[in-house]
Protein backbone atom coordinates (compact mmCIF):
# COMPACT_ATOMS: atom_id res chain seq x y z
CA UNK A 1 0.00 0.00 0.00
CA UNK A 2 1.56 3.49 -1.00
CA UNK A 3 2.66 5.33 1.92
CA UNK A 4 -0.06 8.42 1.11
CA UNK A 5 -2.82 6.22 1.62
CA UNK A 6 -1.76 5.31 5.33
CA UNK A 7 -4.39 7.15 7.03
CA UNK A 8 -3.48 7.11 11.05
CA UNK A 9 -6.30 9.01 12.31
CA UNK A 10 -9.10 6.54 11.19
CA UNK A 11 -11.48 6.33 14.49
CA UNK A 12 -11.60 2.80 15.90
CA UNK A 13 -15.63 3.00 14.47
CA UNK A 14 -14.43 3.16 11.40
CA UNK A 15 -12.68 0.41 10.56
CA UNK A 16 -14.78 -1.41 12.86
CA UNK A 17 -17.35 -0.66 10.43
CA UNK A 18 -15.75 -1.55 7.40
CA UNK A 19 -15.12 -5.19 8.10
CA UNK A 20 -19.13 -5.47 9.03
CA UNK A 21 -19.95 -4.39 6.09
CA UNK A 22 -17.56 -6.84 3.93
CA UNK A 23 -18.96 -10.41 3.69
CA UNK A 24 -16.49 -13.00 5.38
CA UNK A 25 -14.76 -14.33 1.72
CA UNK A 26 -14.00 -10.47 0.31
CA UNK A 27 -10.68 -11.38 1.68
CA UNK A 28 -9.46 -8.50 -0.34
CA UNK A 29 -11.66 -5.86 1.33
CA UNK A 30 -11.22 -7.07 4.42
CA UNK A 31 -7.52 -7.25 4.58
CA UNK A 32 -7.77 -4.13 3.56
CA UNK A 33 -9.97 -2.72 7.01
CA UNK A 34 -7.50 -5.10 8.80
CA UNK A 35 -4.15 -3.03 7.55
CA UNK A 36 -6.30 0.07 8.87
CA UNK A 37 -6.04 -1.01 12.19
CA UNK A 38 -2.39 -1.70 11.99
CA UNK A 39 -1.93 1.99 10.73
CA UNK A 40 -3.88 3.23 13.41
CA UNK A 41 -1.58 1.47 15.89
CA UNK A 42 1.44 2.75 13.58
CA UNK A 43 0.19 6.18 13.90
CA UNK A 44 0.59 6.42 17.71
CA UNK A 45 3.39 4.52 18.04
CA UNK A 46 5.68 4.38 15.08
CA UNK A 47 7.44 1.38 14.41
CA UNK A 48 6.52 -0.20 17.72
CA UNK A 49 3.78 -1.08 20.18
CA UNK A 50 4.19 -1.28 24.41
CA UNK A 51 5.95 -4.60 24.93
CA UNK A 52 2.45 -5.33 27.41
CA UNK A 53 0.52 -5.53 24.15
CA UNK A 54 3.68 -8.01 22.18
CA UNK A 55 3.30 -10.01 25.29
CA UNK A 56 -0.89 -10.39 24.99
CA UNK A 57 0.08 -10.98 21.25
CA UNK A 58 2.67 -13.47 22.14
CA UNK A 59 0.49 -15.26 24.48
CA UNK A 60 -2.63 -15.50 22.36
CA UNK A 61 -0.76 -17.49 19.55
CA UNK A 62 1.08 -19.73 22.19
CA UNK A 63 -2.22 -20.70 23.58
CA UNK A 64 -3.76 -21.28 20.08
CA UNK A 65 -0.57 -23.86 19.28
CA UNK A 66 -0.32 -25.25 22.59
CA UNK A 67 -4.22 -26.27 22.63
CA UNK A 68 -3.94 -27.66 19.15
CA UNK A 69 -0.85 -29.52 20.79
CA UNK A 70 -3.46 -31.13 23.82
CA UNK A 71 -6.05 -31.84 20.93
CA UNK A 72 -3.90 -33.56 18.67
CA UNK A 73 -2.05 -35.40 21.50
CA UNK A 74 -5.47 -36.55 22.76
CA UNK A 75 -6.65 -37.82 19.34
CA UNK A 76 -3.46 -39.72 18.64
CA UNK A 77 -3.51 -41.69 22.35
CA UNK A 78 -7.11 -42.40 21.84
CA UNK A 79 -6.19 -43.65 18.36
CA UNK A 80 -3.11 -46.09 20.12
CA UNK A 81 -5.05 -47.13 22.73
CA UNK A 82 -7.76 -48.37 20.41
CA UNK A 83 -5.67 -50.22 18.05
CA UNK A 84 -3.54 -51.83 21.24
CA UNK A 85 -6.65 -53.15 22.68
CA UNK A 86 -7.15 -54.87 19.21
CA UNK A 87 -4.06 -56.50 20.10
CA UNK A 88 -4.73 -57.28 23.60
CA UNK A 89 -7.96 -59.25 22.37
CA UNK A 90 -5.99 -61.05 20.02
CA UNK A 91 -4.01 -62.13 22.87
CA UNK A 92 -0.91 -60.30 21.78
CA UNK A 93 2.19 -59.21 24.25
CA UNK A 94 -0.77 -58.53 26.70
CA UNK A 95 1.14 -57.39 29.74
CA UNK A 96 3.39 -55.16 28.17
CA UNK A 97 0.29 -53.25 26.22
CA UNK A 98 -1.67 -53.24 29.19
CA UNK A 99 0.97 -51.44 30.78
CA UNK A 100 1.03 -48.66 28.15
CA UNK A 101 -2.53 -48.40 28.08
CA UNK A 102 -2.87 -47.14 31.81
CA UNK A 103 0.00 -44.97 31.17
CA UNK A 104 -1.77 -42.96 28.02
CA UNK A 105 -5.13 -43.18 30.14
CA UNK A 106 -3.21 -41.52 32.99
CA UNK A 107 -2.09 -39.07 30.03
CA UNK A 108 -5.25 -38.43 28.53
CA UNK A 109 -6.61 -37.67 32.11
CA UNK A 110 -4.07 -34.66 32.52
CA UNK A 111 -4.50 -33.52 28.75
CA UNK A 112 -8.34 -33.31 29.73
CA UNK A 113 -7.47 -30.69 32.93
CA UNK A 114 -4.91 -28.77 29.96
CA UNK A 115 -7.27 -28.54 27.41
CA UNK A 116 -10.02 -26.85 30.21
CA UNK A 117 -7.18 -24.57 31.50
CA UNK A 118 -5.87 -23.43 28.38
CA UNK A 119 -9.54 -22.85 26.83
CA UNK A 120 -10.28 -20.60 29.67
CA UNK A 121 -7.00 -19.05 29.31
CA UNK A 122 -8.23 -18.33 25.56
CA UNK A 123 -11.19 -16.85 26.58
CA UNK A 124 -10.11 -14.47 29.03
CA UNK A 125 -7.61 -13.30 27.20
CA UNK A 126 -10.30 -12.03 24.49
CA UNK A 127 -12.11 -10.34 26.97
CA UNK A 128 -9.64 -8.86 29.68
CA UNK A 129 -8.45 -6.61 27.43
CA UNK A 130 -9.78 -3.16 27.73
CA UNK A 131 -6.89 -0.62 26.90
CA UNK A 132 -8.56 2.03 24.48
CA UNK A 133 -5.68 3.23 23.18
CA UNK A 134 -4.63 -0.17 21.72
CA UNK A 135 -8.06 -1.40 21.23
CA UNK A 136 -7.47 -1.73 17.19
CA UNK A 137 -5.17 -4.45 17.59
CA UNK A 138 -7.97 -6.00 19.92
CA UNK A 139 -10.55 -5.61 17.46
CA UNK A 140 -8.43 -6.84 14.33
CA UNK A 141 -7.73 -10.09 16.46
CA UNK A 142 -11.64 -10.82 17.04
CA UNK A 143 -12.54 -9.72 13.81
CA UNK A 144 -10.30 -12.24 12.16
CA UNK A 145 -12.03 -15.14 14.21
CA UNK A 146 -15.20 -14.08 12.85
CA UNK A 147 -14.51 -16.32 9.69
CA UNK A 148 -14.86 -20.41 11.48
CA UNK A 149 -12.34 -21.03 8.92
CA UNK A 150 -9.55 -17.92 9.35
CA UNK A 151 -7.04 -20.26 9.93
CA UNK A 152 -7.43 -22.07 6.31
CA UNK A 153 -5.60 -19.05 4.89
CA UNK A 154 -2.79 -19.53 2.44
CA UNK A 155 -0.27 -18.00 4.83
CA UNK A 156 -1.23 -20.42 7.29
CA UNK A 157 -1.55 -23.14 5.26
CA UNK A 158 1.75 -22.30 3.28
CA UNK A 159 3.21 -22.16 7.12
CA UNK A 160 1.93 -25.74 8.13
CA UNK A 161 3.71 -27.32 5.21
CA UNK A 162 6.90 -25.80 5.58
CA UNK A 163 7.21 -26.76 9.02
CA UNK A 164 6.47 -30.35 7.38
CA UNK A 165 2.38 -30.57 8.49
CA UNK A 166 -0.26 -31.64 6.85
CA UNK A 167 -0.88 -28.94 4.27
CA UNK A 168 2.03 -30.19 1.92
CA UNK A 169 0.47 -33.86 1.95
CA UNK A 170 -2.59 -35.19 -0.26
CA UNK A 171 -4.49 -36.16 3.53
CA UNK A 172 -5.47 -32.55 4.24
CA UNK A 173 -6.26 -33.08 7.98
CA UNK A 174 -6.37 -29.60 8.72
CA UNK A 175 -9.23 -28.84 6.32
CA UNK A 176 -11.01 -31.98 8.40
CA UNK A 177 -11.35 -30.70 12.06
CA UNK A 178 -12.41 -33.60 14.51
CA UNK A 179 -15.50 -33.42 16.37
CA UNK A 180 -14.06 -34.02 19.74
CA UNK A 181 -13.13 -30.56 20.81
CA UNK A 182 -14.88 -26.83 20.20
CA UNK A 183 -11.62 -25.61 19.42
CA UNK A 184 -10.07 -28.50 17.26
CA UNK A 185 -9.51 -26.14 14.51
CA UNK A 186 -6.01 -25.10 12.90
CA UNK A 187 -2.62 -26.45 11.47
CA UNK A 188 -0.18 -29.29 12.79
CA UNK A 189 1.55 -29.12 15.63
CA UNK A 190 4.16 -31.69 16.73
CA UNK A 191 1.62 -33.69 18.82
CA UNK A 192 -0.04 -34.57 14.74
CA UNK A 193 -0.46 -38.57 14.35
CA UNK A 194 -0.85 -38.08 11.32
CA UNK A 195 2.47 -36.11 10.97
CA UNK A 196 4.07 -39.08 13.35
CA UNK A 197 2.79 -41.55 11.66
CA UNK A 198 4.37 -40.27 7.99
CA UNK A 199 7.70 -39.24 9.84
CA UNK A 200 7.66 -42.35 11.37
CA UNK A 201 8.86 -40.70 14.86
CA UNK A 202 7.77 -38.67 17.69
CA UNK A 203 9.96 -35.54 17.73
CA UNK A 204 12.24 -35.62 20.97
CA UNK A 205 12.92 -32.34 22.51
CA UNK A 206 15.81 -30.39 20.78
CA UNK A 207 13.82 -31.48 17.25
CA UNK A 208 11.05 -29.85 18.35
CA UNK A 209 11.33 -26.22 17.39
CA UNK A 210 12.38 -27.38 13.75
CA UNK A 211 8.77 -27.80 13.78
CA UNK A 212 7.13 -24.55 15.66
CA UNK A 213 10.09 -22.17 15.44
CA UNK A 214 9.69 -19.86 18.08
CA UNK A 215 8.46 -15.95 18.00
CA UNK A 216 8.60 -13.22 19.78
CA UNK A 217 6.48 -9.66 19.11
CA UNK A 218 7.88 -7.80 22.40
CA UNK A 219 9.92 -5.71 19.26
CA UNK A 220 7.36 -4.53 17.46
CA UNK A 221 7.31 -4.15 13.93
CA UNK A 222 11.14 -5.06 14.31
CA UNK A 223 10.57 -8.15 15.60
CA UNK A 224 12.13 -11.01 13.44
CA UNK A 225 11.10 -12.35 10.62
CA UNK A 226 8.64 -15.10 11.31
CA UNK A 227 7.08 -13.26 14.29
CA UNK A 228 6.23 -10.50 11.89
CA UNK A 229 4.66 -13.56 10.02
CA UNK A 230 3.11 -14.70 13.05
CA UNK A 231 1.39 -11.27 13.24
CA UNK A 232 0.37 -10.84 9.99
CA UNK A 233 -1.32 -14.49 9.96
CA UNK A 234 -2.77 -14.81 13.47
CA UNK A 235 -3.68 -11.11 14.90
CA UNK A 236 -4.87 -9.62 11.50
CA UNK A 237 -5.55 -12.55 9.60
CA UNK A 238 -4.17 -11.26 5.94
CA UNK A 239 -3.67 -13.62 3.08
CA UNK A 240 -1.00 -13.61 0.81
CA UNK A 241 -1.46 -10.61 -1.20
CA UNK A 242 -1.96 -8.05 1.69
CA UNK A 243 0.90 -9.70 3.57
CA UNK A 244 4.11 -7.96 1.48
CA UNK A 245 2.45 -4.50 2.94
CA UNK A 246 4.86 -3.87 5.10
ZN1 LIG B 1 -2.57 -35.59 7.66
ZN1 LIG C 1 -0.25 -33.22 10.52
ZN1 LIG D 1 -2.12 -27.60 7.99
Amino acid sequence: MPQQEMDPEIPDERAEKWCREFPIEDHEARDYAQLCCLYQIMGRCKRTWPRKVGAWMNLMIKLDITIREVIQREEYLIQKSSSVLGQIKAMKEEPYSQQNLDNWQDELQRLNQDYWRIDRELSLGCLCWSDTFYRPIFRAYNEVRKDPVWYLSDLLCNDCASRGGCCGRACKCCEKPSATRSRARGHCTKECGCCIEFRGFELKKDQQKLCQPAFNLKGGLESNAYSIFLFKAYILGLHDEFSHCF
